[in-house]
């Protein structure tokens, strides 16, 4: 059953019910009344009638008597007086005498006596099969002195006029019922209502009709009327109250189809028109919703793509932190963030690697493990957020050198990390140099992701830390992956003894500088050492020992050169030393000083077993691009013989190659 078949059956019932039950409560009533009333009326017209024949029957009665009564005392005449009298009042219609004396004459006083049926008053009258009632009449008697009687009786004519005025007196409609063809009767035939006397004379007395019918019609009319009206409330109740609700939840079933453009009309301001306001709040809220977060989504799709076409195209560290950071900073909504790796130098420093949004720093930050509050996270390793007041985020108090944000959250990540070699300085690790990655590596803090202060003054959240422990891993990853190419490039070019480039990337090497010297105009020059006499060193304390001089050597050769020189290993025990933007006369300086450097200080070996120190000797060969040889190939030939040259001057020495 529907809601609004439901609402209109209630109301109907609600309405109706008490309207039919009322009716029916008023027609009770009204039958009942109008029965009582019509018993009242026959009652009091019974009454009436009796009462006005009991009168004429009493005058009747008095007359006879007067009339008797004069006739003892003064005869017939006296008598008969009395009876004109009383004829002539009126009081009755006729007298008649009985057995008076012959002297008298008449018989009778008035109006002929009619001939029929007579009634007596006081008398039980008889049953209708007596004939036509003619009059109505009291009887007296006197005893003569003769002892003989003397009758009187008197009488009053029963007539069309006697009941007429028997009709007006009780105020009622009257017809005699007597052996009459066709009864008298007097008043209103068509009364409404009969009833019957039989006091003296056997009357039936109309009554005025109390019909009540015409009252129950117009009572069944209401009750259709209000039945008529209740129904057309109803069905108007139910449809303003349905509607809107029906209106609701078909914008409802459109909105759970994911049409989210559905307003409900709004009529009037009451409770429904209320629920269609707020449905529409609700959908336009719900539709700016999605909208936001399908823009978000979008956004983030786009971020995640850059995110992986750099992670996968580029071993770029700088730029793949870049991403990342940035990556973090829109999904959390970060005004600002850093990222801090572990220096390579020491172990105990984080040192900001990339920087996004305003900080209020100058140059990148940096801060000691254990230090402050982003020391305090990554020397804890648990991840941290929250909010920094007066300087502190909770138990941690804000060093110097951090910035001075509102809100904060940090994740610490480890990986695999750096660790120094003998032959490799510490702080080339992780600079851009591929020749700085370590052979070694350990598990470790390797920094933290800190993202700072929440667009629109906002907390981080959990959520937010989730996020980020991704991100963290995501630049554990990559800081990994590049010190892994890092050490697979350095493997492939470098030397395994000694850890200086080798053959492949001294030619690769020297093409470039070639070009380089070519195009610029500019000079370089190419040192080649050899060891003086070492096949006699391998031959009196053996191979091992000769590897020992070897790596001692390039570690004194790399302790003499620049930064951006570079030594190889060419083969066997010789090396060359290649000196971007130097001449001859530059190149014999660093000759000089190698030279020096080896032989200025004997060689301990064999430290293990007691040691051993070796006086060691190098000559050298100097070739300058642009002067000697214009090609790598050319140049290494003229070092080579320059470097013959001082074997055959006599060794540790060094000499220029011929022009
Ligand atoms: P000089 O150069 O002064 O003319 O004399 P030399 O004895 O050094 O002669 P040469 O340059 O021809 O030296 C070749 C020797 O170097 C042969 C070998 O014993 C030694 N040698 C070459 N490669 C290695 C190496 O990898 N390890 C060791 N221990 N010795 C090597
Ligand atoms: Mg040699
Ligand atoms: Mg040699």
């Amino acid at each position: 059953m529907s809601l609004r078949s439901r609402l209109t059956t209630a109301f109907l019932v609600v309405v109706l019910g008490p309207v039919l039950v009322g009716a029916v409560f008023v027609a009770a009533i009204m039958s009942h009344l109008s029965e009582s009333r019509t018993q009242a009326l026959e009652q009091s017209a019974v009454t009436n009638v009796d009462s006005t024949l009991g009168t004429i029957c009493e005058r009747v009665q008095a007359s006879v008597a007067a009339v008797a009564m004069n006739y003892r005392s003064g005869g017939h005449d006296n008598a008969r007086e009395m009876a004109d009298l009383a004829v002539r009042r009126a009081v009755v219609d006729g007298v008649v005498f009985v057995g008076m004396d012959a002297a008298a004459g008449a018989s009778g006083v008035g109006a002929a006596a009619p001939e029929g049926s007579w009634v007596e008053c006081g008398a039980e009258h008889e049953a209708d099969a007596q004939g036509s009632i003619v009059a109505l009449a009291a009887e007296a008697t006197v005893q003569n002195a003769d002892g003989t009687d003397s009758r009187f009786t008197a009488y009053r004519v029963v007539d069309d006029r006697f009941l007429t005025s028997v009709a007006s007196a009780a105020d009622a409609d009257l017809v005699l019922l007597d052996g009459r063809a066709a009864p008298l009767a007097a008043g209103n035939e068509d009364a409404g209502r009969w009833t019957a006397t039989e006091a003296f004379l056997p009357l039936r007395i109309g009554i005025p009709s109390t019909e009540i019918t015409p009252m129950y019609w117009t009572l069944a009319a209401m009750v259709l009327a209000s039945a008529v009206c209740a129904m057309a409330l109803a069905a108007w109740l139910s449809r303003s109250t349905t509607r809107p609700l029906a209106e609701v939840t078909a914008a409802a079933e459109r909105v759970s189809d994911g049409d989210l453009d559905v307003r409900v009309p709004v009529h009037g301001t009451d409770e429904l028109a209320n629920l269609a306001l707020n449905f529409n709040r609700m959908t336009a809220q719900t539709q700016a919703y999605v909208q936001a977060l399908t823009a978000s989504r979008d956004q983030m799709r786009g971020q995640l793509g850059w995110l992986g076409q750099t992670l996968t195209a580029t071993l770029d560290l700088d730029r793949i932190l870049e991403v990342i950071l940035d990556t973090a900073m829109v999904t959390t909504n970060a005004e600002a963030g850093v990222i801090m790796l572990v220096d390579v130098e020491d172990s105990q420093l984080l040192r900001q690697r990339a920087g996004e949004g305003e900080l209020g720093m100058d140059g990148p930050a940096s801060v000691r493990l254990g230090e402050g509050v982003i020391g305090a996270i990554a020397a804890g390793g648990v991840p941290a957020r929250g909010r920094i007041e007066a300087g502190r985020l909770g138990r941690w108090k804000r060093a110097e050198t951090e910035p001075d944000a509102r809100t904060v959250v940090a994740v610490p990540f480890s990986g695999r990390r750096a660790v120094e070699s003998d032959q490799w300085s510490a702080r080339r690790i992780l600079s851009d140099d591929p020749a700085s990655a370590s052979a070694d590596t350990d598990d470790g803090v390797l920094g933290v992701l800190v993202l700072y202060d929440r667009i629109a003054g906002q907390d981080f959240d959990d959520g937010d830390v989730e996020t980020l422990k991704t991100f963290a891993g995501q630049v554990a990853v990559a800081v990994e992956n590049v010190l892994l190419h890092r050490q697979a490039q350095r493997l492939s070019l470098t030397d395994p003894l000694t850890g200086l480039w080798n053959y492949r990337f001294l030619q690769t090497s020297l093409r470039r500088e070639a070009e380089r010297a070519r195009r610029h105009r500019r000079p370089s020059a190419l040192l080649a050492i050899d060891l003086d006499l070492f096949k006699a060193v391998n031959d009196t304390y053996g191979h091992p020992v000769g590897d020992q001089v070897l790596t001692e050597l390039a570690r004194r050769i790399t302790g003499q050169i620049r930064e951006v020189d570079l030594a190889f290993r060419h083969g066997g025990e010789e090396f060359m030393v290649l000196l971007p933007e130097t001449d001859a006369a530059g190149a014999s300086a660093v000759a000089e000083r190698l030279g020096r450097a080896v032989a200025g200080k004997p060689f301990k070996v064999n430290a293990a077993e007691g040691g051993l120190e070796l006086r060691i000797t190098v000559s050298l060969g100097i070739a300058v691009l642009g002067e000697h040889a214009d090609t790598a190939s050319g140049v290494m030939a003229a070092a080579d013989e320059a470097l013959y040259a001082a074997k055959a001057a006599g060794r540790d020495t060094w000499k220029i190659a011929a022009t």
